[in-house]
């Protein structure tokens, strides 16, 4: 398809990336975790870090490990079962990934997440705070689904989704979804001799859902419905989605060349507009700032964060990754962003300089009130 060639050879000059493994890859046939393939997708990880790219995994396989460390016979059949099995379990998977990384002198953080920390605002901005963190200080973040409190991934095999939500959480530019299949087919290859892999599309090409929508193309638990809907996700801040066969070799190191390997889904627009778009349409706003002439211009003119010193006043109760709307001193409304201190602590430091937000407040958040990423012109 035309487009491939370019959109593929672009994936090289690309960041930051989520890769995701599913558990069809990371189990051995259901006898606990295939420790010499994590070991050889962290070595394909290190190479990324070592490229200069950011990498965070998603990772599936604490069921999988739990089973296998609690001697059960079989996968148990209840939810609750199932949750106390993955408990046992993501202890192994992040010992395997620790060890692994480790010889690449590579660090790892475990954060455990559900798609409901995701959708809560102050939530969703403590977590990517933390994992923007962690990607500065150099370490490579391990995230698995929640399963104490979540099952979605138990029950929906939706581990998927959640790399999506990481992937619009800390604006990666990649998603990688890599599955015991070479990507998606236009038909199912186990019943199609004739099935087409699809190399190239746009995530919101509604054929795809059409062939997921089928059940055609099964791809893993999660088969080839969720990874069309993350892709759709991911595609909202951005990112392109590339759906891998993760057992193919040196698998992520040829989709940064730009080989054609697997299926990439692009979005329809680049990543800031996907992402203000998604700002501005999809978020009622809570509260109201008033800003001063200079901060006015500053947002307008030179597309800045909005910082308390330009401040005036504030109208309204919101919290810490609430939208807020942004007004001249007429009323006029100038930006639409999400903010990173609730009304109260906005209230505190209104007019303040940043360096002296930690003396009002005690502590600091984060030096701009909105940052120029989550402020979207109206
Ligand atoms: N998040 C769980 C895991 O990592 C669920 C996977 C499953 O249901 O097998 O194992």
């Amino acid at each position: 398809m035309s487009g491939e060639v370019d959109a593929r050879r672009e994936l090289a000059k690309q960041r930051r990336w989520v890769v995701k493994l599913g558990s069809a890859l990371l189990t051995g046939d259901g006898r606990g975790l295939d420790r010499s393939g994590i070991a050889d997708w962290v070595r394909q990880v290190a190479a990324l870090t070592a490229a200069g790219c950011e990498v965070v995994l998603v990772t599936s396989g604490a069921v999988a490990e739990g089973v296998a460390r609690l001697k059960l016979k079989r996968r148990p059949d209840t939810i609750h079962e199932l949750q106390a099995a993955a408990a046992v379990g993501q202890m192994g998977l992040i010992e395997a990934y620790e060890a692994a990384f480790q010889k690449f002198g590579l660090r790892t953080a475990l954060a455990l997440l559900t798609h409901d920390d995701l959708s809560n605002r102050r939530r969703y901005l403590n977590a990517r705070s933390t994992l923007r963190t962690l990607l500065d200080y150099g370490v490579v973040p391990v995230i698995n689904e929640n399963d104490t409190v979540a099952t979605d991934e138990i029950r929906f095999g939706d581990n998927d989704t959640l790399a999506a939500m990481v992937t619009n959480l800390i604006e990666a530019h990649v998603l990688v979804l890599l599955t015991d299949q070479d990507g998606l087919f236009d038909a199912d290859p186990r019943h199609h001799a004739t099935a087409q892999l699809v190399s190239f599309g746009r995530a919101n090409d509604d054929a795809l859902s059409a062939m997921a929508g089928a059940g055609i193309g099964v791809l893993g638990r999660g088969g080839m419905a969720t990874k069309v809907a993350a892709a759709r996700v991911a595609a909202r801040s951005g990112a392109r989605t590339v759906i891998a066969n993760g057992r193919s070799e040196d698998v992520l190191e040829k989709i940064r060349a730009g080989d054609s390997v697997g299926t990439l889904l692009v979005p329809d627009v680049g990543p800031m507009v996907a992402r203000k778009r998604w700002i501005a349409g999809q978020l009622k706003t809570k509260g109201e700032v008033e800003l001063d002439a200079g901060a006015v211009r500053v947002v307008r003119e030179s597309g800045r964060s909005l910082l308390p010193v330009g401040v005036t006043a504030t109208r309204g109760e919101y919290a810490r990754g609430d939208v807020v709307l942004c007004v001249d001193a007429k009323g006029t409304p100038v930006a639409k962003g999400l903010i990173n201190y609730s009304s109260d602590e906005t209230r505190q430091i209104l007019g303040c300089a940043t360096r002296d937000i930690a003396a009002k407040l005690g502590y600091m958040d984060e030096p701009e009130l909105v940052h120029r990423d989550n402020l979207v012109v109206l």
